[in-house]
């Protein structure tokens, strides 16, 4: 059991987006079309630069521009865990 796992609803927890800064280690999803599929992937990467809701991950020497709310910090359930588990929202209601 994880500080992210809500005991409400059984969803994930957001993680605290605001406390992403420069340097800090994040996940992410990239998506790319392969074909007829698209290929989603989470990769690692470090932030680089914070512009509002938009981050600048370095990631294997690639450079990624990365909306906030598809980033997780390091520690936190990945991206696709959300997509998979659901994100909770008790806290908006209370
Ligand atoms: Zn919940």
């Amino acid at each position: 059991m994880s500080d992210y796992d809500c005991n409400t609803c059984g969803k994930k927890r957001r993680p605290d987006l605001s406390q992403i800064r420069e340097g800090d280690k994040v996940s992410f999803v990239t998506a790319t079309q392969r074909g007829r599929s698209i290929r989603i992937s989470t990769k690692e990467g470090k932030v680089l630069q914070v512009l509002d809701e938009t981050l600048s991950i370095e990631s294997r020497k690639k450079l990624y521009r990365v909306n906030k709310g598809d980033a997780t910090p390091q520690g936190a359930p990945s991206p696709l865990t959300y997509a998979l588990c659901g994100t909770c929202d008790c806290q908006a209601e209370g």
